[in-house]
């Protein structure tokens, strides 16, 4: 298996491994640049033209079969999603990018003046145009531009972050915003509280990527364009963080949720976000107006 000879942000030679594995396969280790410090695999073979096309991708999260157990699992963050993007999608035109099976697209539908999908897994494409959402299979089908281009969890899985990001931003219209969140590298159970069992569990094939505000910053600014403002977002919060730390294992946040109220959640996450330890990253760009 061809190992990656350059870092896929900054295109630096000057890589190092990193000591953790791939919780699903031995044949694949993680690297780090020593330009950018982006972290990525070492190898993204196993990520071909159709990986994301048919439903093989999904049974990596076998306990999600079946779209309606998808969508019941991620239903609260898709509703948190909906909530901090409706703002930034009123009557404007917006392109949904790696919509899955449509629940975001779906809850902001009727704010956007129109909103299509990119999604190149077979199953929710055919459920999203069976519900009547015009829905594209990759990027080079896109035949118009929008005022806002959303990307939640997808940058991490795609080979070329950087040709992406340029891409998108290419289709925006004049003053137009791409909204990209991914995981953070800097997550507070890999570095503040440096659980073991969470950094066997955090590495695995579908993410080739494992950006933290630097790198992703270096991926935005390689592709061309400007960052408006890069800031952490937390999908987990203190209950999730102290049953990794007690038992070693996730979904504290519903096993333990007496221990979490909102207002909780809220201080506990923005303590961590302040100090760059968020689980995710929340990047904005914008395209200039033109003059
Ligand atoms: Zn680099």
């Amino acid at each position: 298996m061809p190992i990656l000879n350059n870092c896929p942000v900054c295109r630096s030679a000057h890589l190092a491994q990193r000591p953790e594995k791939l919780r699903d396969t031995a044949d694949i280790s993680v690297l780090q640049c020593g330009n950018c410090g982006h972290v990525f695999l070492d190898s993204f073979d196993h990520v071909g033209s159709e990986y994301f096309t048919n439903d093989q991708f999904l049974l990596s999260k076998p306990f999600l079969e079946g779209i309606d157990a998808r969508l019941r699992h991620y239903e609260h963050e898709n509703q948190e999603r909906a909530k901090r993007v409706g703002p930034l999608v009123l009557n404007k035109t917006v392109l949904d990018y790696g919509c899955g099976a449509g629940a975001l697209l779906e809850k902001i539908a009727g704010l956007a003046s129109s909103i299509d999908g990119l999604e190149p897994t077979h199953s929710f494409r055919e459920r999203l145009m069976a519900r009547g959402h015009k829905t594209h299979a990759d990027l080079g089908e896109l035949d118009r531009s929008y005022d806002v281009i959303l990307m939640f969890h997808v940058l991490e899985h795609l080979p070329d972050p950087v040709a992406v990001i340029k891409t998108c931003v290419e289709r925006l219209t004049p003053g137009g915003l791409l909204y990209i969140e991914v995981p953070n590298i800097n997550d507070a159970l890999l570095t503040l509280f440096d659980v073991q069992k969470y950094r066997e569990f955090h590495f695995f094939r579908d993410h080739l990527h494992y950006f933290s505000r630097h790198s992703l910053s270096e991926a935005i600014k390689c592709a061309g364009a400007e960052v408006l403002t890069i800031s952490g977002h937390n999908r987990f919060g203190l209950a999730n963080h102290l049953y990794w730390l007690r038992h070693g294992k996730p979904g504290g946040h519903k096993i333990w949720n007496f221990l979490e109220n909102p207002a909780v959640f809220e201080e506990y996450t923005k303590g961590l976000a302040a100090a760059d330890l968020s689980d995710s990253l929340v990047a904005q760009i914008r395209r200039h107006p033109a003059k």
